[in-house]
């Protein structure tokens, strides 16, 4: 049984597609089975993991209204070496339309549990909003994996997804837990980050991950040439980053 996991932050460009992309990558790497779920209309991840997002036969939105399975609408990212549930701009429109439907929040975990037999991981990539989308992701996962960068602000907001997370939980999907929060984008080299850094183990002690994501070029790089940072420069300090955060989750799934 795949263990099914959100990223989600609902502030914008925090490092949620970057994380999705390359944690699949890297668990690819360490030879488990992932599937990617882009469930933002911005489709990054889709795009990040080389598949072209313009003129999709299928895609999660027709996932979502149920016109099509998981089965046959994912593809293969070449590239990162993981199966890929694709979207683009067509998803934003099942916001609405889900309104009308039985069941709105569930689609998502109905859909994957079809496929659940075929991976080890199946990764969200959330859009940066507390939407029926993001819900959906969240009634899907086992946990919640949020990234963060360590600025002055990147506890504010953190509250909002922590009680829509606890809400969840309560009246929606018992198995929902906040697995960890990643530090991404990392400069050592400010004394700030160190210490917002220090203040998150402080508070959420065993809820921050070991790996840190440092900041680097390479893997912003990557995605203009539909690659994953892992598999575009292996050898940079991020990708090894991304794979060393794949071996940190693989450990902590035998302990959930
Ligand atoms: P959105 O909320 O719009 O979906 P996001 O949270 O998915 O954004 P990303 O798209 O992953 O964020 O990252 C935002 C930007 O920061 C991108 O340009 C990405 O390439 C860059 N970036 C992310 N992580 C890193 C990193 N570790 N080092 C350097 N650049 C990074
Ligand atoms: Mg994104």
């Amino acid at each position: 049984m795949a263990k099914i996991f959100c990223v989600a932050n609902q502030k914008g460009g925090v490092g949620k597609t970057t994380t999705t992309v390359n944690l699949s990558a890297g668990l690819a790497k360490l030879n488990q089975r992932v599937l990617l779920v882009d469930l933002d209309p911005q489709g990054n991840a889709t795009m990040g993991a080389g598949i072209n997002k313009a003129g999709l036969a299928a895609s999660t939105y027709e996932v979502l209204l149920g016109s099509a399975d998981v089965a046959s609408a994912r593809q293969r990212s070449e590239s990162g070496r993981f199966d890929v549930l694709p979207a683009n701009r067509e998803l934003a429109g099942a916001e609405v339309e889900m309104v009308e439907l039985d069941n709105r929040e569930k689609r998502l975990k109905d859909a994957l549990a079809l496929v659940d037999q075929d991976y080890d991981f199946i990764l969200i990539d959330c859009p940066p909003a507390l939407s029926m989308l993001t819900l959906n992701g969240l009634c899907a996962a086992h946990g919640v994996i949020i990234p963060m960068q360590c600025e002055y602000y990147a506890l504010e907001g953190l509250s909002d997804l922590v009680n829509t997370i606890k809400k969840v939980h309560a009246n929606l999907n018992q198995d929902l837990k906040i697995i960890g929060l990643l530090r991404v984008m990392f400069d050592p080299r400010m004394t700030l980050s160190q210490q917002v850094s220090a203040q998150l183990e402080q508070h959420f002690g065993d809820k921050v991950f070991k790996t840190i994501i440092p900041r680097n070029v390479r893997l912003a790089e990557a995605p203009s040439y539909g690659m994953p940072g892992v598999s575009f420069d292996p050898s940079s300090k991020g990708a090894q980053a991304y794979i060393a955060f794949g071996a940190e989750m693989v450990a902590r799934i035998k302990t959930m």
